[in-house]
């Protein structure tokens, strides 16, 4: 029978990704996480953290991943840099090829891509984007001192946003498509109490417009069918998150109606051997500490489900 070169790969090197790898490498799992970008994923893009546990003053997001990278280097945690071609999970043995042709093997997998801002695909986005066109506020709010910009969206990320926004910008316009906010109470409190910032109700985008210095106005459409201009310079665009399931055979994996992917509560997906955790999850809430835990709670299942094999590595008494 075939041997797999691995007992578990993780794919994505977000904090789920990461902490599987960090209980795989303490576990002394023979586990390999392949990461097509840089460890630490949506985080190393928020500026400052403040809810993650045991860190009473917050800290920054990239030294937060630091960290999460540092501990799971500790135990050893075998690291690949390569973007992924294909993935064959059905079988016993899952294969994973890189980009280049290498394929690995491994008896099971973590699948831990996260996820990506949802785009509203209208004219001048993509030709815009970096030079007015934002989906994080917090790394490109500072941009924006003392300029007129705009927020899309009403939920939560949207409205918290808004009000991070208002410490850099002179006005801040919420545009929402629907006529009342989603975001939690307390949230849309804060920002009606704001004097920068202005809401659009039952408003629409539809064209982002500019030139060679970037954004300078946007094309909106309100509920009546009457189109206006608004001069802003930059625009954020806070309207939810995809799952990043390129590569994913979804054809084959239990997925909500919006594309993520659906577990139980050992992270178990409909394919056995294959686990989610973090943001690609079906689930209501994404924070770093979920799935951090979720992370933990997959690499656990894994050593269940490989029936609690003899290491593969030998003991280090160092540690
Ligand atoms: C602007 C912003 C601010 C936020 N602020 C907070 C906050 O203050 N507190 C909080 O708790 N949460 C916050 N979050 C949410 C938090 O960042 C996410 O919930 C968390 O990062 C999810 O972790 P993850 O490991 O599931 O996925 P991600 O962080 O998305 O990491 C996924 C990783 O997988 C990699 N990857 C994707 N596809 C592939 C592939 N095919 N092959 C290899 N690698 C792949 C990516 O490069 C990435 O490194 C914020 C999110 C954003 C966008």
């Amino acid at each position: 029978m075939q041997q797999a070169q691995y007992q578990l790969i993780i794919v994505g090197g977000g904090p789920a990704g990461l902490t599987a790898g960090m209980y795989a490498a303490r576990g002394r799992l023979k586990a390999l996480l392949v990461e097509k970008g840089a460890t630490g994923g949506q985080v190393l893009v928020t500026d400052w953290v403040d809810n993650y546990p045991g860190f009473v003053e917050g800290i920054s997001g990239f030294d937060l991943m630091d960290k999460m990278t540092a501990h799971a280097d500790r135990f050893g945690l075998e690291k690949k840099f390569a973007t992924i071609a294909s993935l064959d999970l059905l079988g016993d043995i899952k294969t994973v090829t890189l980009e280049g042709g290498e394929a690995l093997t491994a008896k099971t997998v973590i699948l831990c891509t996260g996820a990506k801002p949802r785009k509203l695909d209208i004219p001048g986005e993509h030709e815009f984007a970096a030079r007015g066109v934002s989906y994080c506020a917090t790394c490109d709010g500072p941009f924006y001192r003392n300029q007129e910009i705009a927020v899309v969206g009403g939920g939560n990320t949207a409205i918290q946003d808004a009000l991070h926004l208002t410490k850099f910008a002179s006005k801040v316009t919420v545009i929402h498509r629907r006529g009342e906010l989603r975001a939690t109470k307390i949230l849309q409190e804060k920002a009606f109490c704001n004097q920068k910032i202005d809401f659009l109700w039952n408003t629409q985008v539809r064209e982002i417009r500019g030139g060679t210095g970037g954004v300078d106005s946007l094309l909106l459409r309100h509920h009546n069918g009457d189109e206006s201009i608004l001069a802003v310079s930059g625009i954020f665009i806070l309207i939810g998150i995809v799952p990043n399931t390129d590569m994913l055979p979804v054809d084959h994996l239990h997925t909500d109606a919006s594309g993520f992917v659906v577990t139980d509560q050992e992270m178990a997906t409909s394919i056995p051997g294959v686990f989610v955790a973090g943001d690609l999850r079906s689930k209501r809430s994404r924070q770093i500490i979920n799935a951090a835990g979720e992370g933990a709670v997959a690499e656990l299942a894994v050593e269940h489900y490989l029936g609690n094999q003899a290491p593969d590595q030998p003991l280090n008494c160092s540690e």
